[in-house]
């Protein structure tokens, strides 16, 4: 007997949301497995989205709701995939849901459990650019909006003290210590993997100084400090100082050579990072420093070249040289080759690193679960000059958006409709 009647999504952000929306649509029960406390991917971490500026958090909110209250969709947060087995039409899976300890039922999303919590750890979410308690939610409006407890720093679930206090503040009594780790075991006829990305880490690259001056952001950090739901509400002040920037260079095509590929996004989003300041701080001055200009679509270049006109200026540096960034009285200058081969600088309060997306870091497990094969930069292979775009080495499993690769929402969305294509006209 096949399940082609079910199907696993792995992964909740843009891809997989639109997967899971138009599976359900077509009358199919979807498991959404997603290893965070929310739904939704990275693209509500961003502020805006490019080329319209679109508020990101209010184009995919509704997405979010519309897949929490589905009643095909089932959604499992906080949850992996350990095991698959069988084949197209009958794969046999084997999910692992954590515990989150508190009842989604219950809780009404007040928050008063969380400033009464004595635990401090560093907010991932937040790019490390603050902190969070044991119990969380990893950015305000995340959805769902319930906390989750993390159980490896919670005082009581470890048992060095006998904490009771967010039970205490909470009114509607949703903590539930009782909660257990659940192992879930479900049957599909088709799997689309939609895990997304991660940035390279950029603190080994020596000549950047990144972790070593205040003033050097990823491009991820700075998302963050822009957005009114980070951790600043958008107040845009440079670390330690707390200063306001009056000059700031953004770096494209960071850590290029190192991952040996074009992330074919950076340039757009390093113009949209121009045209937000240009905003944001009027009187600023603002450069961005490239090699390449990467913007294919049509739309994008009109937008780029309006940055260029009106928001920043845009310099050539030579990429065969190294770039170098140096500290001097709280100034970072950042020194290149020009396009006449002559040494240059611009000395800034703020730089921004446009750093390389890299595949996401529990690809290798999640590949090798699922036993399809990776391509030689690390993401998720596909059979794209033969059969499709979106179609893995097994049969019956499928990929979208950035797990295949960097990049922009709407080819994301683009490849979430190719894969429920291929999963409803499998028989
Ligand atoms: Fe924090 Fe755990 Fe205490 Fe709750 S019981 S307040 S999560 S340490």
């Amino acid at each position: 007997m096949n399940t082609f009647e079910n199907v696993l999504i792995i992964g909740s952000g843009v891809a997989g949301m639109e997967a899971s929306l138009m599976l359900s649509k077509a009358g199919k029960k979807v498991y959404l497995v997603e290893k965070l406390s929310l739904i939704g991917g990275k693209t509500i971490k961003n502020e805006e989205t490019f080329p319209n500026m679109d508020c990101s958090t209010c184009l995919v909110a509704p997405i979010q709701q519309e897949i929490l209250q589905d009643q095909k969709i089932d959604v499992m947060t906080v949850s992996t995939v350990q095991k698959v087995s069988g084949k197209a039409g009958n794969f046999k899976v084997t999910i692992n849901k954590k515990a989150r300890y508190v009842n989604i039922a219950a809780c009404l999303g007040c928050g008063m459990c969380y400033p009464v919590c004595p635990v401090e750890q560093s907010n991932e979410w937040e790019e490390n650019l603050i902190n969070k308690k044991a119990i969380y939610v990893p950015c305000s409006g995340s959805l769902p909006n319930v906390p989750v407890i993390d159980a490896d720093k919670c005082l009581r679930l470890n048992g060095s003290e006998e904490c009771n206090l967010c039970v205490e503040a909470c009114m509607f009594g949703a903590i539930d210590f009782t909660e257990k780790n659940e192992t879930i075991e479900i049957e599909v006829g088709g799997i689309i993997v939609a895990t997304g990305f991660d940035m390279l880490d950029v603190s080994e690259i020596e000549n950047l100084g990144y972790k070593k001056y205040p003033g050097v952001y990823t491009a991820m950090e700075f998302e963050r400090l822009f957005a009114a739901n980070g951790p600043t509400e958008g107040k845009l002040t440079l670390r330690e100082t707390e200063k306001i920037p009056e000059s700031i260079a953004i770096i494209h095509c960071v850590g290029r050579k190192e991952v040996g590929y074009c992330s074919s996004i950076c340039c757009m989003y390093s113009s949209k990072h121009a045209q937000f300041l240009k905003h944001k701080l009027p009187e600023a001055k603002i450069y961005n420093l490239y090699s390449d200009i990467c913007v294919s679509d049509k739309t994008y270049q009109k937008f780029q070249k309006n940055v260029a006109k009106h928001s920043s200026k845009f310099i050539y540096r030579d990429d065969k040289s190294e770039l170098e960034i140096t500290q001097n009285d709280n100034k970072l200058k950042v020194s290149y080759q020009n396009n006449k081969g002559i040494q240059d600088a611009v000395t800034v309060d703020m730089v921004i690193l446009a750093n390389a997306t890299v595949p996401s870091n529990d690809i290798e497990l999640l590949t090798d679960v699922l036993q399809i094969e990776k391509d030689k930069f690390g993401f998720i292979d596909t059979q794209s000059f033969r059969i499709g775009s979106v179609v893995t080495s097994k049969p019956g499993i499928f990929v979208a958006g950035c797990a295949e690769g960097a990049k922009d929402l709407q080819s994301s969305v683009l490849q979430a409709e190719a894969a429920v294509s291929q999963i409803l006209s499998m028989k």
